[in-house]
């Protein structure tokens, strides 16, 4: 879930936090301002209720305290994002405060009932091991001060039935929090684990969407983003900028001579050793544009290097030395056409595309095995 910000959910029960996705802080910002929100209000109302009509000065200051607390959380929240601290404040804050409900109030008008909050809070807040640490701390000492007042609390009508109601009422839902969050941690490391697997998946198909499955090269489909992006590199640093397709000479004849097999494999072999030799840089990359047709970019500080790596290539790919009777070299061989750019004000992969295109078609008419156009710097 992306929350803009903005959004009254973000702005407030957020504290105008971005989470790109789940994550525990996330639930623990919205529970802690719910939590704010909520006994902020209800202290304000009990403070004034106990200073206007129940005259009872020690439990205002107690509520006007924990009110001024509560304020001061939901801003330092807001404004350092500082999750940890706001944790460890607001569950002091509900500690310390629930205690003294227990201690002062002594049963009295229900007030123990409160109590059944503190293991949600605690656990909620905190997580499962030291929530449930805190909420054992807070319990231990609950019960000593409940089971103090018996007979005495109440006059006298806390007794030990209504000490073992509250305490099996209190471990049970204290039970009931825990396991219910641990099982949430459970299914939420799941499906963590599902969405990992799922961003795998996804990587793979975008790498399997642009990669030729023969030869492992990239397809045409990704030579135009890349040739976006180099042609953007050439201008800043004012580069040459080559777009060049090569072919394999007589590879009908290669096939019907060694057959379909042979023919993929010279392809695989022709491709591995070129992007192992000569296009080896970075931005070095080959596009099977399809059957025995390649493409690619190159970035030079000069024209001649243009020509010196097309040379590079095209001997290579000679010196591999993969019989072809029926090629006049005895080997295996490839022509390439290219077209050379010094001048960025138009982007136009066509124009270019058809430049190495035709310049191609020249190398193959000039008698294969060789390189049209490296030394010459078109403009579009
Ligand atoms: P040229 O020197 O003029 O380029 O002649 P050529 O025989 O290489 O060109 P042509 O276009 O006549 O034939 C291309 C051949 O490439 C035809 C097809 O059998 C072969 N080919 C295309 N794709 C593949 C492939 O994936 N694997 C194999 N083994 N052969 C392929
Ligand atoms: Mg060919
Ligand atoms: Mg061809």
């Amino acid at each position: 879930m992306i929350l803009q910000s903005g959004n009254l959910y973000n702005q407030i029960l957020c504290s105008n936090m971005k989470f790109s996705e789940y994550s525990s802080d996330m639930r623990k910002v919205v529970l802690i301002n719910i939590l704010l929100i909520i006994s902020g209000t209800i202290l304000l109302l009990f403070a004034i209720y106990n200073v206007f009509v129940h005259s009872d000065n020690a439990l205002f200051i107690i509520d006007f305290t924990a009110f001024l607390i509560t304020i001061y959380i939901f801003y330092d929240l807001r404004k350092s994002h500082n999750v940890q601290r706001a944790s460890n404040i607001t569950t002091s804050s509900i500690f310390i405060m629930m205690l003294a409900i227990v201690y002062f109030g002594k049963g009295h008008d229900f007030t123990l009932v409160w109590t059944v909050f503190f293991p949600m809070f605690a656990i909620f807040i905190n997580g499962t091991t030291k929530g449930l640490g805190i909420t054992i701390l807070f319990y231990a000492l609950t019960f000593l001060l409940t089971y103090q007042g018996i007979d005495k609390w109440q006059g006298g009508m806390w007794n030990e039935a209504s000490y073992a109601r509250f305490v099996v009422a209190s471990v049970g839902i204290s039970i009931i929090v825990y396991f219910f969050e641990v099982s949430f941690d459970k299914a939420y490391k799941m499906l963590e684990e599902i969405r990992k697997k799922e961003k795998q998946y996804i990587q793979t198909l975008e790498q399997c969407s642009i990669t030729d499955p023969l030869t492992r090269v990239y397809n045409r489909r990704h030579l135009t983003v890349q040739f976006d992006k180099l042609f953007e590199k050439a201008k800043k640093h004012n580069s040459y900028f080559a777009l060049y397709i090569f072919d394999i000479d007589y590879f009908k004849q290669y096939n019907d001579t060694f057959g379909h097999i042979a023919g993929d494999n010279a392809l695989q072999k022709v491709t591995q050793t070129l992007t192992k030799e000569v296009f080896k840089r970075d931005v070095d990359h080959l596009f099977r544009l399809g059957g025995e047709e390649f493409c690619g970019l190159i970035l030079a500080d000069e024209p001649q290097k243009v020509e010196y790596i097309l040379e590079k290539a095209r001997t290579t790919i000679e010196s591999l030395g993969l019989e072809h009777p029926k090629n006049p070299h005895k080997v295996l061989t490839a022509s390439f056409g290219v077209c050379v750019i010094h001048d960025f004000k138009e982007k136009d992969f066509d124009k270019m595309y058809k430049i190495a295109d035709d310049t191609l078609y020249d190398a193959k008419e000039k008698g294969r095995n060789c390189i049209v156009g490296a030394d010459k710097i078109s403009t579009l």
